[in-house]
């Protein structure tokens, strides 16, 4: 049993942690700014810029199959690099990423869909959620009719993150009435020029989604992404990819602003002593920091797992439930350690704050995953200190 990184992942996550210090944390102001005036946080071609700089690092498709070009480094890794990309809330990812699910594309889809995402040059969404079916889903009720050798769908998808931004959706809509969820679901690509339209959905949170509204829109039967009625499946695969991720970010964001509260703590003074003497602000910072180590290692358990090739849906939901609560209570301390200077805007934590609370809700809300673990436990799937 090895619980420490080899040398050559501690040379990765030093090279990572040295970019996001020189090219990222430097831009924060400038995002708070742009957010402030309801602009996104970077543009587009800012984006672009910074891909380009990291890949010239090598950090270009961390988990992207090599014959794509992709660096494929695992799931370990993919933990490592999340945690220290989310130590700043400069919005930001290395290029060369696609959604796990249009790998299932043919060859043809490919290259409209797959190779053209992972250049940076389409942006993607993934559209499940309904306003009647969130949790549930198998409530879906977009409707996709063959007729001819087209499908027309009708609809609507909600919270659809990237959805005002996306040119093309992998859609989800039932296309067997009798069966719906497993087994009647089907997941489109369809592009924005086909006719679907998206409306912002403003949120506590700067990472606006959208509604997408679908009025008879004709998908040719060729975007089908996999098998017919196999979308169901496909669906519980991207969430499944996204879920123990939130952890990772919890932990990254988490690390960041204890440290910002150490620092502060060192430095302010009442009644003639520094807050850090006091124990009602050390013990915070104490619970904080074991909790943080705790949820990192849940996450670590999780991508370590999948690495093995194994099934890691229960230490998913663990690491995702764990980690977005830890993050959300260490971002409370820490807004509590600053004061009233915590709650402005002229510090980021109140913008850590507001998108901590999204962890506890998107890719499976909190209560799902303890609906997943302890289901797992009672019918005997998982069974007590089965898991190392
Ligand atoms: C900013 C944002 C981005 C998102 N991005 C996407 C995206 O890109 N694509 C996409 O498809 N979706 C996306 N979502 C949707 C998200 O996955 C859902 O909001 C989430 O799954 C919860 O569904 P819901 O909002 O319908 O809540 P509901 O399912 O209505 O649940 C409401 C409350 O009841 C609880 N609850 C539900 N069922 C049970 C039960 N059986 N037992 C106990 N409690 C229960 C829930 O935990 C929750 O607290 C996004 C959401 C947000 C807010």
């Amino acid at each position: 049993m090895h619980l420490r990184l080899t040398e050559e992942q501690k040379m990765i996550q030093q090279t990572v942690r040295k970019f996001v210090q020189k090219e990222l944390m430097p831009l924060e102001p400038e995002v708070l700014r742009n957010e402030r005036e309801g602009k996104p946080g970077i543009s587009r071609e800012k984006k672009k810029e910074l891909q380009k700089k990291a890949a010239d690092l090598g950090f270009w498709g961390i988990n992207t199959p090599k014959e794509y070009g992709g660096a494929d480094l695992g799931q370990v890794m993919q933990a490592v690099l999340t945690i220290e990309i989310s130590k700043t809330f400069v919005p930001f990812f290395f290029g060369g990423y696609a959604d796990n699910i249009l790998y299932y594309c043919n060859e043809e889809q490919k290259k409209r869909y797959l190779i053209p995402t992972l250049n940076g040059e389409r942006i993607s969404c993934f559209a499940l959620t309904e306003p009647g079916a969130g949790s549930d889903t198998r409530r879906i009720k977009m409707s996709a009719e063959k007729r001819g050798n087209e499908w027309v769908l009708n609809g609507e998808k909600i919270f659809i993150t990237n959805g005002n931004e996306a040119d093309f959706a992998m859609v989800f809509a039932v296309t067997d009435k009798e069966k719906k969820g497993h087994g009647g679901v089907t997941c489109f690509l369809v592009d924005r020029d086909m006719g679907w339209r998206s409306e912002y959905i403003h949120t506590m949170g700067e990472w606006g989604p959208a509604s997408l509204i679908f009025d008879n829109v004709r998908v040719p039967e060729e975007n089908v992404l996999g098998e017919l009625h196999g979308g169901y499946q496909l669906g519980l695969e991207w969430i499944g990819f996204h879920r123990w991720l939130v952890g990772a970010r919890a932990v990254g964001s988490a690390e960041r602003v204890l440290q910002m509260a150490i620092d502060h703590s060192k430095q302010r003074i009442t009644f003639g002593r520094p807050l850090a003497d006091r124990q009602a602000i050390q013990w915070q910072i104490a619970d904080s920091a074991v909790e943080i180590e705790a949820a990192k290692w849940l996450v670590f358990n999780a991508a370590w797992t999948l690495d093995q090739g194994e099934d890691n849906r229960h230490l998913a939901s663990m690491a995702k439930l764990f980690g977005a609560n830890m993050g959300n209570r260490v971002i409370d301390r820490v807004l509590q350690i600053h004061g009233g200077m915590g709650y402005t805007k002229e510090l980021p934590i109140e913008r850590w704050y507001r998108e901590a609370r999204l962890w506890r809700i998107y890719d499976g809300t909190d209560e799902i995953q303890r609906m997943i673990i302890a289901r797992n436990l009672l019918k005997g799937h998982v069974k007590l200190g089965d898991l190392v």
